[in-house]
């Protein structure tokens, strides 16, 4: 053996060759631990009581102490494995012969990892000695350690992000702006000074413009927001946003946040904002971070002056309120009864809202017709598959969805289940695989370090392996929390329950006001996915009092169903009318001329005759018959119906022309049969032109197998008085 590697370690093989030093063979490191508590009041009393205590038991169980100690102060306890104090001691507990000696095993474990060291000591097979007796971490049962473990780590992510919102949110009651500066509001400024805590709130450039904005509107009396966006370089939104925005009066007004619940992702599989929601007024933030205008404050108050005053800010309110009334009074009678999914519906497409438009019909001057239309097809130079779609098709379609198709409960809850149900057994399984999978790779590449630290490999080989492994163990990592996100996914199956509850109140759906539809829907159905193909998918807020979410499966945020209906599914079932065809404003002449039981030709025919009225009105540029036009052609022909045979007016003799097309035959099939003697030759006239009676017809019309009675039930509407 090479005389370095008894400098480096005092691995078995080495111990083993070299008898010399059997009474070696336990070594220990000294942990003591040192509270912040203790270091304030520079209290060593502490430390000396530790020293004395560990050498105690390293006599009792015949040890030598590695030195110097390792003092640990107990402010790094969240992830300490990773922390570069805990590297070097496992470097030296990963030889065999080494292992810990502490004052009190459970306040070590407890402060630092808790039982993250319990599985590291496990995997290096090291004990925990301590005045009590010794503590073998191998000896727990190893997939328990292992379980825990993973339930911890997942645990403390949860923490951190919990402790930083937390801290966030006090920073918020105190005033303090704890985001980046680029989310306030136009104008504003928050400046941070190193070393403070506080930073102040003042004010940037942009508050010129600001200042513009409330001189038009509360001095000359502005209230076109476009103008005075116009005149101040701001769009009429952010003029009507800024206006309304009280940190301008001083108060900062904290009244939404983030929803919670895990974080959304779009269908290109990246993360996006989570929605922001109202809070709930116990909540709601207010801080009066500007000094009132006009006011000079208390002595020591060295906050900046408001940008306007309280009577300012009233008086402005009111005029925002009196538009929003007059708009909202406009929208009421027209619009917002005609667009009456607008603020629910978005693009399954590119994620955007789609919105309710009007435009003129293409190339028809002023004929207007409404849509609904994704944001992202209305911005110049950008194409979504989603573009324009008839309001008509989206409204009756999406209410047909809730009012009849989700209200079917068994419907609605199969596709709830099928989405949950698939997933979750699987995901466990895989999940437990892979966890295993990194175990055994972490373990694996100790038992490396041990063979190179026992001399058996050269540094190349062990470094090729290593990274081998380690590549491995990357990969099997980045796998567990892909499958434990799947997981939170199939999390959905218990929120099941809840929303059976949500179905039992959609039966009622198809009796309620728009009003009431819009609210309940934008209660628990705040998003409805559409494409140009049909509704693709429905997301459900779901009442989380009802079913009690709790804070593990983390349920509390919008679950997706997806739908994947057509337009065309969507279509309310039409009634029939009594002529056979679905009832509808308009009908084509293939229509009209099937309602008459005519052929197209026919049809056509009988309208250049007269006997059948011209269209009077237009679909999409074809000629169409109202209902009413067809209601009206079907009860003329039947009040002549007494006067027609074979649908012709009934005269003492017919001539050939008359015969053939009345009875759909050729002049050909005609002389043939009385060629063939089967039918009488009729008589002539002068002109040596034939001339049938109507019993002669009579005759024909049975030979050909016209029915008369099946041509009129055929051809002309049922008598229904
Ligand atoms: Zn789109």
């Amino acid at each position: 053996m090479p005389a370095s590697a008894t400098t480096e370690t005092k691995s078995s093989e080495w111990l083993d060759c070299s008898s010399a030093s059997t009474e070696l063979d336990v070594r220990l490191v000294e942990i003591r631990r040192v509270s912040t508590e203790e270091q304030a009041r520079d209290d060593r009393a502490g430390l000396a009581r530790q020293a004395h205590s560990n050498r105690e038991t390293a006599k009792r169980v015949g040890a030598t102490i590695i030195e110097p100690a390792f003092e640990l102060t107990d402010v790094c306890r969240e992830n300490f494995i990773s922390t570069p104090e805990w590297r070097g001691i496992r470097d030296l507990i990963l030889a065999s012969d080494v292992h810990i000696v502490v004052d009190d095993p459970d306040r070590f474990v407890a402060d630092y990892g808790g039982i993250e060291i319990l599985g590291e000591c496990q995997r290096t097979s090291t004990l925990i000695h301590h005045p009590g007796g010794v503590l073998d971490p191998s000896s727990l049962d190893g997939q328990l350690v292992g379980v825990i473990r993973a339930v911890l780590a997942g645990n403390e992510l949860k923490t951190i992000k919990r402790r930083v919102q937390g801290a966030k949110e006090a920073k918020r009651r105190e005033g303090i702006f704890p985001s980046a500066s680029i989310s306030l509001p136009t104008g504003i400024a928050y400046v941070r000074t190193k070393g403070e805590r506080r930073g102040r709130w003042t004010y940037n450039d942009a508050v010129a413009r600001v200042r513009v904005v409330w001189r038009l509107v509360a001095e000359e009396g502005l209230t076109n927001w476009r103008e005075v966006g116009s005149r101040a370089g701001f769009s009429g939104v952010t003029v009507r946003n800024l206006l309304k925005n009280p940190i301008y009066k001083g108060w900062w007004i904290v009244s939404q946040k983030r929803q919670a619940g895990p974080t959304p992702i779009r269908p290109d599989g990246r993360r996006k904002d989570r929605r922001k929601v109202p809070r709930a007024p116990h909540e709601v933030i207010r801080v009066q971070v500007f000094r009132p205008r006009g006011e000079s404050g208390e002595p020591g108050d060295d906050r900046d002056e408001a940008l306007v005053d309280d009577e300012t800010w009233d008086r402005v309110q009111g005029l925002l309120e009196a538009k929003r009334q007059g708009v909202h009074r406009l929208r009421d009678q027209n619009s917002e009864a005609r667009f009456l999914y607008r603020g629910l519906l978005w693009c399954a497409a590119c994620d955007r809202a789609v919105y309710g438009c009007t435009k003129p019909r293409h190339g028809r001057g002023k004929v207007r017709r409404d849509w609904y239309a994704c944001s992202l097809s209305r911005v110049r130079g950008k194409k979504c598959s989603t573009k324009y779609l008839r309001l008509e098709v989206v409204n009756t379609g999406v209410d047909r969805l809730f009012s009849t198709i989700l209200s079917d409960e068994r419907f609605a809850m199969g596709l709830m289940e099928a989405g949950a149900d698939a997933k979750q057994e699987d995901v466990v399984a895989a999940i437990r695989t892979a966890t295993t999978n990194v175990r055994r790779l972490t373990d694996q590449r100790t038992k490396l370090l041990d063979l190179y630290l026992a001399g058996t490999w050269k540094h190349a080989e062990l470094d090729a392996k290593r990274l081998k492994m380690e590549a491995e163990r990357d990969h099997a990592e980045r796998e567990v929390s892909r499958l434990q996100k799947l997981q939170a996914s199939a999390k959905q199956a218990s929120r099941v329950e809840g929303f059976r509850e949500i179905l039992v109140a959609l039966r009622e759906f198809e009796f309620w006001s728009p009003v009431e539809k819009r609210d309940f829907l934008r209660r628990f159905f705040p998003r409805v996915y559409l494409s140009k193909r049909g509704v693709e998918s429905v997301e459900v807020q779901l009442p989380s009092p009802l079913f009690g979410v709790d804070a593990v499966t983390g349920g509390e945020g919008p679950a997706t169903l997806k739908v994947g209906m057509t337009w065309e599914q969507l279509q309310p079932l039409a009634k029939l009318t009594e002529f056979g065809l679905p009832e509808k404003p308009l009908y084509t002449r293939s229509e009209v001329a099937k309602a008459l039981g005519l052929t197209e030709h026919q049809f056509v025919d009988r309208v250049r005759k007269g006997e059948i009225p011209e269209a009077t009105q237009k679909h999409w540029g074809h000629k169409a018959w109202s209902l009413q036009d067809v209601r009206t052609i079907l009860r003329e022909r039947a009040e002549r119906q007494a006067t027609y045979r074979w649908g012709l007016p009934r005269k003492t003799s017919y001539t050939t022309g008359d015969i053939t097309s009345a009875l759909g035959i050729t002049w050909g099939q005609l002389r043939y049969a009385m060629a063939h003697g089967r039918l009488p030759e009729p008589r002539r006239d002068a002109q040596g032109r034939r001339f049938w009676t109507e019993a002669e017809v009579e005759l024909m019309a049975t030979f050909f197998r016209v029915d008369p009675a099946t041509e009129a039930a055929g051809g002309e509407a049922p008598e229904t008085h």
